[in-house]
C-alpha cells in the first residue's frame, strides 16, 4: 500500500490536483489488492468487465463500479481474515440495517495520519486541559457504532480534563440526560479551562434550544469550541438553518462562528471532511466526489444536485473503494473565500424512504446487471 501511505502523508490537504496523479495510482494499487482478496469484490468488478490494472485516468475512476451502502448493511464484505481486524465498527441505526466494518491496523495508521493532518490544518489540536460534553453515547463493548468511537475519538484532539457523556441508551433509542449536562456545563463555564462540546448537531441543538427557553445563559471560557458530528439522522426535519444555529451558539453559551465546527463522514467512508471557516465541506486529497444522477447513476455537472459518490484508497481491510450513499448532494467548483482550493460538497439531505426503495433497486438492479 506504497502509494496509499504516501497519498495519507501528504501536507497540502486540499490540493486535489497536485494529488491527483498517486491518487489514481493509490485506487489501481487498492482495487487490485480487493479484487484479490475479496471474493464478492472480484464478482462485482467481472460482473462489470472492469480490470483494476486498467485503472489509470481520473476520468476512468468514474467508472469503477460502486457499491451502495445499502449493500454494505446485507453484505459483509472483507478481504483479510477476520482475526487482522483489530476494530469492528457499525453504522447507526436499527439491528439488521448496520453496515459492519472490519479495519486492520493498516487502514487505521492511515486513518491515523489523516486525523494529524486535517487536525493541524483546522486548528484542532491543542495542550491545553479540556472540558468535554459528548453528544453521544459511553462507548461500551456492545456498542461498536462509529459514531460513539470517533465522538470519543475527538476527545483526544486536546488533553481531555473530564468527559460528560449526553446520551443514554433506552428502548426507545436515545436520551438526553438533560440535567446531567446542564450541571456539567454550569461547571464548565466557571473553569478556566476551555470547554469543547462534540456530537449530533440535533442533540446540541435541542438542548441549547431548551437553554434558551429557560432564560440560561453562560458565558464559556476562551478558546471552547463547539463541534457537530453525525449528520441530522431522522431530525433532517428540525434541520435548523445553519446562520441561525450559530446565533443560538453565541445567544446562550456565548461561542463565536469560527469556533463551530461540523465533521463529515461514514463509515463505510472514514474520511474526515472538516468545514472550513465558511462552513463548508472542501474535499481532501484522501477522496473524490462524484455526483450522479439518480435514474441512471451518471456523473452530472458541478452545481447540480445527485447522488453522493465517495471514493477513497484508505481502507485496507474492505472493499470501500467507491461507495454510493443515500444521500443527496451538490459539488461546488466556485473559489471560496478560506482558500482552498479544492470543491466543496454540499449535502442536501437524505433521500426520503420512497426514493430509497427505488434507489435499493436501483442499486439492486445496477449490480445484477
Ligand atoms: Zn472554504
Amino acid at each position: 500500500m506504497n502509494y496509499t501511505k504516501k497519498l495519507f502523508r501528504k501536507k497540502d490537504i486540499y490540493n486535489l490536483e497536485k494529488t491527483d496523479e498517486l491518487f489514481v495510482k493509490a485506487m489501481k494499487e487498492n482495487a487490485t489488492f480487493q479484487y484479490n482478496n475479496c471474493a464478492d469484490y472480484k464478482r462485482i468488478l467481472d460482473d462489470f468487465s472492469f480490470n483494476p490494472e486498467a485503472l489509470d485516468t481520473t476520468s476512468h475512476l468514474a467508472r469503477l463500479p460502486f457499491i451502495p451502502t445499502l449493500y454494505f448493511k446485507h453484505h459483509h464484505l472483507q478481504s483479510i481474515p477476520a482475526n487482522k481486524q483489530v476494530i469492528k465498527a457499525t453504522s447507526s441505526g436499527t439491528s439488521g440495517s448496520m453496515s459492519k466494518i472490519g479495519f486492520d491496523l493498516k487502514s487505521l495508521l492511515r486513518g491515523l495520519d489523516m486525523v494529524i493532518q486535517v487536525g493541524k490544518y483546522h486548528k484542532l489540536w491543542s495542550i491545553k486541559p479540556t472540558n468535554y460534553i459528548v453528544f453521544g453515547y459511553q462507548p461500551t463493548k456492545t456498542n461498536k457504532t462509529a459514531v460513539s468511537k470517533t465522538a470519543y475519538g475527538f476527545t483526544l484532539f486536546a488533553p481531555a480534563k473530564s468527559r460528560t457523556f449526553a446520551l443514554e441508551m433506552t428502548d426507545n433509542g436515545y436520551k438526553l440526560l438533560w440535567d446531567k449536562v446542564l450541571k456539567a456545563l454550569d461547571k464548565y463555564s466557571k473553569s478556566k479551562l476551555p470547554m469543547r462540546t462534540i456530537g449530533f448537531p440535533a442533540y446540541t441543538y435541542f438542548f441549547l434550544r431548551d437553554l434558551k427557553e429557560k432564560g440560561i445563559r453562560y458565558k464559556m471560557p476562551k478558546g471552547s469550541m463547539i463541534t457537530l458530528g453525525g449528520g441530522w439522522k431522522q431530525f433532517y426535519a428540525e434541520k435548523v438553518d445553519k446562520q441561525d444555529f450559530y446565533a443560538l451558539v453565541k445567544e446562550v453559551l456565548d461561542i463565536d462562528e469560527d469556533h463551530i465546527v461540523e465533521f463529515f463522514g461514514a463509515v463505510e467512508h472514514p474520511i474526515l471532511y472538516t468545514d472550513c471557516k465558511c462552513h463548508h465541506f472542501h474535499v481532501p486529497i484522501y477522496s473524490r466526489v462524484i455526483i450522479r444522477n439518480p435514474d441512471d447513476f451518471s456523473p452530472v455537472e458541478h452545481g447540480k444536485i445527485g447522488l453522493v459518490n465517495l471514493m477513497s484508497p484508505m481502507i485496507h481491510s474492505a472493499p470501500l473503494l467507491s461507495v454510493m450513499t443515500d444521500d443527496l448532494g451538490i459539488l461546488h467548483k466556485e473559489k471560496c473565500p478560506c482558500g482552498a482550493s479544492s470543491p466543496w460538497l454540499e449535502i442536501i439531505g437524505r433521500v426520503g424512504v420512497s426514493d430509497i426503495v427505488t434507489c435499493a433497486a436501483g442499486a439492486d438492479e445496477y449490480l445484477n446487471k
